[in-house]
């Protein structure tokens, strides 16, 4: 088999407001794969008051993280999807050593094998003041920010027209302190994890927008060839 037939299978990893969202849904676009978030595919499954989504919600709204069984029982279906055959780019997934572990496994059995794992590296500073302005499109999930990015044209979407808006639960002062000791805890570790397996690549996340996207794409034309 050739390379060129094994789908990619990117992660963006970073602390909460670092911009996985918002360079995922472009890089999504630019390279034909599919963005998997855990955080979209949880507060999906809150919405709809699944047994998954009930045991989730207080660990969500505390800052905490979620189990892994129940991310990786999100993931796992997610995964299976028609859709997401051509290559996927895993935001903020995996965010736990076993998570990291499963994942592996997973592409084993699939024969497949991550492309990139990509570091958006902020400091902590940054990612409150991002996090706290966060908004996004009620109707397509655009990202917005109170200072960093607003729509062209003030309460309507650049992308769909909409004009819902809505900010979630979690983007509060005291959620945010417990999301970035989860981060420090938890997932940073997997920073290691993946430069051990030769995949790791770190990105500066601390310029604006556009820059950090240069950054990916080249990093990605790198690695996807
Ligand atoms: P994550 O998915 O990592 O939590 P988001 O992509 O949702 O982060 O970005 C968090 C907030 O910061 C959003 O409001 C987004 O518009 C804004 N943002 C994203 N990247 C940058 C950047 N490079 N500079 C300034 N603001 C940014
Ligand atoms: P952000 O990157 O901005 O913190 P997400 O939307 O990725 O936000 O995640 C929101 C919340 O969903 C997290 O604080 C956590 O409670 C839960 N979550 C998302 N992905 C995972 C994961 N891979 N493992 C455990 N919990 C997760
Ligand atoms: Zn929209």
């Amino acid at each position: 088999m050739s390379e060129l037939s094994k789908p990619a299978v990117v992660i963006l990893l970073g602390p909460p407001g670092a911009g996985k969202g918002t360079q995922a849904r472009i890089l999504e676009e630019q390279f034909g794969l599919v963005q998997l978030s855990t955080g979209d595919l949880l507060r999906a499954a809150v919405a709809a008051g699944t047994d998954a989504g009930q045991k989730a919600k207080a660990v969500m709204e505390s800052g905490g993280l979620v189990s892994d069984e129940i991310v990786l029982e999100i993931i796992n279906d997610r995964m299976r999807a028609a859709d997401v055959a051509q290559g996927v780019i895993l935001d903020g997934f995996p965010r736990t050593k076993g998570q990291a572990e499963a994942l592996d496994a997973m592409l084993a059995e699939a024969g497949q094998e991550i492309t990139a794992a990509i570091s958006l590296e902020v400091d902590d500073a940054a990612m409150v003041a991002r996090v706290s302005g966060r908004y996004t499109c009620g109707m397509c999930g655009e990202g917005y920010h109170d200072s960093f990015k607003q729509p062209a044209v003030a309460g309507v979407c650049d992308k769909c027209g909409g004009t819902n808006f809505k900010r979630r639960a979690d983007d509060n002062a005291d959620t945010v302190a417990a999301r970035l000791a989860a981060y420090h805890a938890d997932t940073a570790p997997l920073i290691g994890h993946f430069d051990r397996a030769g995949v790791l690549r770190r990105v500066d996340a601390m310029q604006d927008i556009g820059p950090v996207t240069a950054q990916l794409i080249s990093v990605m034309d790198g690695a996807i060839g």
